[in-house]
């Protein structure tokens, strides 16, 4: 979630009414969240392990757990296993912990093109060299929360301000970062736990309904249906 400070500070970006019922309009015919299908992960669950398992760490990669399966588990059958700590060699999603200034939490790619690639994904727990917003009483919030939106990348959602039919407004802002998708799930979606022009910072940790339908969509063979204003059913 490189330079995702932005999307903290950066409120102005919501589409108006009126931009919004010209997109919805054009999106009526097609289905549900903007993710790569082609990296959609054909296990089930998926082996998630820690490149290392620092002891002081503990009560933060529980954190982690506790978000993934709180949101993306919560709502469809995809599930993850393991959270132990990473053999040589290592398939699925292998998460480092980094806290540099040059390297904001991220992913390698989306969905199982993190398969058993080393420090896959990068998680902060302490922001003393980067994303300062998160220091003190912001960190467990910060530690979940992000969780959330790199595990969206890591099974296979791409940014929701990369879409094509992204607003003016928010792309102002916000400029497409990291790899596109193939295909749009749901309406675009200002709500999105992967979308940097939310108001609301990955959205307090919480999925949005389009991202519930388009995790259901993907993984739990759900029709991805909208109704007659192009919202979610
Ligand atoms: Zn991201």
């Amino acid at each position: 979630m490189k330079n995702w400070v932005w999307g903290v500070f950066l409120f102005a970006c919501v589409p108006t009414a009126a931009d919004a019922d010209d997109y919805l309009r054009d999106l009526t015919d097609k289905p549900f969240a903007y993710v790569s299908t082609s990296s959609k992960w054909a296990i089930n669950p998926v082996p998630v392990c820690w490149e290392a398992v620092d002891p002081q760490f503990q009560a933060e990669r529980e954190a982690v757990k506790t978000a993934v399966e709180a949101t993306w588990s919560a709502h469809s059958k995809l599930r993850f296993s393991g959270w132990q700590k990473c053999a040589t060699a290592n398939s699925g999603i292998r998460i480092g912990i980094e806290d540099s200034a040059a390297n904001a939490p991220h992913t390698m790619g989306l969905g199982n093109k993190l398969n058993g690639v080393r420090n896959g994904m990068v998680l902060n727990f302490t922001f003393e060299k980067w994303g300062a917003v998160c220091q003190g009483a912001a960190r467990q919030a910060c530690i979940y929360n992000i969780a959330v939106h790199e595990f969206g990348h890591a099974i296979g959602f791409a940014h929701e301000q990369n879409r094509p039919d992204t607003p003016g407004e928010c792309l102002k802002l916000q400029g497409p970062q990291g790899p596109n998708g193939d295909k749009v799930l749901t309406p675009w979606d200002k709500d999105s736990v992967m979308n940097y022009c939310n108001p609301v910072y990955v959205n307090d940790g919480k999925l949005s309904a389009g991202d519930i339908k388009g995790v259901q969509c993907l993984y739990d063979g759900i029709p991805c249906k909208v109704d007659s204003k192009g919202m979610p059913q």
